[in-house]
């Protein structure tokens, strides 16, 4: 739903709950029923899966839902409009929520891509597949640029998952004069088309398996971000430059992949894995944290602080939630009856996501100039002023040759 927002469209985050098949080892009671018009039932059910939850049990309503014959294709419609944005200038955001082994990495197609069958291929190559064809498409229109940076969230510490052997891995988050998310350190691997970008994410997806088992751990222990960033330079005479829109327009695509939401009682670590889930916890809570001030309205309305400083996750995601992208946030559970306390958790965590108005802004090309034309003005002053607290007498000489 859009709304007028200071100025700018304001539109909600938009979550959508799928539930992933029982796998054979598990218990074969469900405890959550989901329809394609977004309801999801959690409960305990009877015994077989032939009984549907009882109606008396909570119900949840998210966008879309997507039960366990959905397919990858379904999915990936579902976000296909936010995509299809990038086009347009609009930051994009797709996350997957949910407790380890719930679907997360599946429905992001984020693990051992050359090894899927075409129809079990996830979001994010499909994802892909669409941009590159969507370029080819507007060959003639336009001219494009793509960079992805990958990095990981993890203990604390972001890692760049696309650095060359034996270089540092360190990235640290800062923020542009606009309030932006940049990643200082992380490699930006520049990409022509959808094979690079696969092989940019089986590189990525690649280092962050290698360290996950160097550290024993398994992959979702930690938080994967992928960012791609198209840039757009429409020709002179093409339509949309007859249409009156702008020359230049950038686009930021964020696809993330969470860690597993499980609760440590449950899971039994100890020692360091024990750490780890505390600081994966830590992260899910900062998240949760902002996600409660973003979905109250009378929070928002009194200008209440979004605590996004809390976590390294939440600055990484800071535009993506409250800010400038069209979100959409994938909750993903288990119909196991064994998993019934973390299915209710996800669902009512996902539930308030809901409530999350971002105001997505077209990103003009000619605003960068601006900008770096403040930022190039900013490190001149800054250099001026060092070197005139460095000689304080050249300083009342410039004040003085001012006022004259
Ligand atoms: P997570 O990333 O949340 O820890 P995974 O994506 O690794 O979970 O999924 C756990 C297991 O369930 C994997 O074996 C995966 O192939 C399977 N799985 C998950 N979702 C589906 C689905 N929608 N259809 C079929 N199998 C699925
Ligand atoms: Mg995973």
């Amino acid at each position: 739903m859009a709304t007028e927002h200071g100025g700018a469209a304001a539109c909600n985050v938009n979550v959508a709950v799928r539930a992933r098949p029982l796998l054979d080892w598990e218990e074969q009671s469900r405890c959550v029923e989901v329809l394609c018009d977004g309801t999801a039932q959690v409960g305990r059910n009877p015994g077989d899966d032939k009984h549907l939850i009882a109606s008396s049990c909570p119900r949840f309503v998210f966008d879309r839902g997507f039960g366990t014959e959905s397919s990858q294709q379904e999915l990936f419609e579902w976000v296909q409009p936010a995509i299809d944005g990038c086009f347009e200038g609009y930051n994009a955001a797709i996350l997957a929520y949910g407790q380890t082994g719930s679907g997360k990495t599946y429905s992001m197609g984020t693990a051992a891509i050359g090894l899927v069958v075409p129809e079990e291929m996830g979001l994010v190559p499909r994802a892909f597949q669409h941009i590159a064809a969507g370029i080819q498409k507007r060959g003639d229109e336009a001219e494009f640029e793509m960079r992805a940076s990958f990095v990981e969230v993890h203990d604390d510490n972001v890692n760049d998952l696309l650095a060359d052997p034996g270089t540092s891995t360190d990235v640290i988050i800062r923020e542009d004069a606009r309030g932006e998310v940049i990643l200082v350190g992380a490699t930006e691997a520049e990409a022509k088309n959808c094979d690079d970008l696969l092989r940019l994410l089986e590189r990525g997806t690649l280092s962050r398996t290698t360290a996950a088992t160097r550290m024993n751990a398994t992959s979702s222990r930690s938080h994967a971000v992928l960012t791609l960033v198209i840039e757009q330079r429409r020709r002179p005479g093409s339509a949309s430059r007859q249409r009156g829109q702008p020359e230049r327009v950038r686009a930021k695509l964020q696809l993330v992949d969470l860690a597993g939401s499980e609760r440590n009682k449950r899971t039994g670590t100890t020692g360091k894995h024990f750490k780890e889930s505390v600081n994966i916890n830590q992260g899910l809570l900062a998240l949760a944290n902002c996600i409660n001030v973003l979905s109250d309205e009378s929070a928002q309305r009194v200008g209440m602080h979004v605590p996004y400083r809390d976590h390294k996750l939440t600055r990484l995601l800071r535009n993506s939630l409250g800010g400038n992208a069209r979100t959409y946030m994938l909750a993903c559970c288990s119909v196991s009856a064994s998993n019934f306390q973390e299915t209710l958790n996800t669902l009512r965590y996902a539930a308030r996501a809901r409530n999350i108005k971002n105001t997505p802004v077209v990103n003009r090309g000619d605003d960068d100039d601006q900008l770096a034309k403040m930022e190039r003005e900013m490190a001149t002053l800054k250099r001026e002023l060092s070197e005139a607290a460095e000689d304080p007498s050249g300083l009342m000489a410039q004040i003085q040759s001012l006022r004259e």
